[in-house]
């Protein structure tokens, strides 16, 4: 017992002096070229998504989907909630944001694993705590509807985050639809976008009613977090992203042949941006003990 506490209380220490540290062993996952699928590493995130929601429409009673797999409500005629309606989780006191969550008896004890591995990694290295819903008010339900697909930010009740069995239970995919939820939209559409890729709209699939017509938006006054721009982002679009004649959507500079889009997890920026949003620096250590104690979901 007295072993555990010192740990507990080395671990704290650490953790008040790197704030959510994170291993650099936990960032090999990102593909160099834009030859991986030649080579048969593991898929991107950005094509599975795109595989699993290219012929995705509007469905009957569901929110609309925009951006590729942004969910957004037919009220809303704003891509980015946040900024008119305040999206964060709440924090507490100590420091932890809190996201209740109920996962569907639809997925399998494998599915249901990977979708707690996603939690569980964006839990281990930030101050966000994913929890199991009791009664709160405000929660996400991760379902198997047609295509990966979420709302940007909390958007109070209850709020649908689609991962569709046979497309989009993945790791890296859970892990781009729950920072959707956190409150972060694709990275090219951050406002300094233009600074580090061209979109070529020109290449872009049209048709009225397409859910990809606007592929990629510029949003405004983002609050890019004093990040870098990051190609290797879990939230990076391909360079084919809803191309309808093969040429690229997206090309990168000044060097139109670095790789972007072929992110299979998240990256230390993206766990980077999760930490500035909800400054989780703050009371990091009374933050971690309080998730020591309420601990509910493996790494
Ligand atoms: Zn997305």
């Amino acid at each position: 017992m007295t072993s555990v506490l010192a740990s507990i209380l080395f671990v704290a220490w650490l953790r008040a002096l790197h704030c959510y540290p994170v291993e650099s062993s936990f960032f090999n996952n990102v593909n160099s070229t834009d030859n991986s699928k030649v080579r048969g590493e593991a898929p991107a995130v950005w094509d599975l998504i795109e595989k699993a929601n290219r012929n995705l429409e509007q469905i009957p009673g569901g929110p609309l989907i925009k951006y590729g797999d942004i969910a957004v409500s037919d009220e809303l005629g704003n891509a980015d909630p946040c900024t008119s309606r305040g999206c964060l989780w709440p924090k507490s006191e100590s420091g932890v944001v809190t996201v209740p969550f109920v996962i569907s008896r639809d997925f399998s004890s494998r599915e249901r694993g990977l979708i707690e591995s996603a939690l569980g990694s964006i839990q281990t290295y930030t101050c966000v705590q994913f929890t199991p819903r009791k009664n709160q008010r405000d929660y996400i339900s991760i379902e198997s509807r047609a295509g990966c697909f979420s709302f940007v930010g909390r958007r109070g009740g209850r709020q649908v985050l689609s991962l569709q069995r046979g497309g989009c239970v993945y790791v890296g995919t859970a892990q781009h639809e729950i920072i959707h939820a956190l409150g972060f939209n694709h990275e090219q559409t951050r406002s300094d976008r233009d600074d580090h890729v061209t979109i070529l709209l020109e290449n872009v699939v049209r048709g009225a009613g397409s859910p990809r017509v606007e592929t990629a938006p510029r949003v405004n006054n983002t609050n890019n977090l004093g990040t870098p721009y990051d190609y290797n982002s879990v939230m990076h679009y391909g360079r084919y992203a809803f191309s309808r004649n093969r040429e690229p959507t997206i090309v990168p500079k000044p060097d139109p042949n670095v790789a972007i889009g072929r992110a299979t997890q998240m990256d230390r920026l993206d766990v980077e941006r999760i930490n500035r949003l909800y400054q989780c620096c703050k009371n990091s250590t009374s933050a971690l003990l309080q998730k020591i104690a309420n601990w509910n979901i493996s790494p």
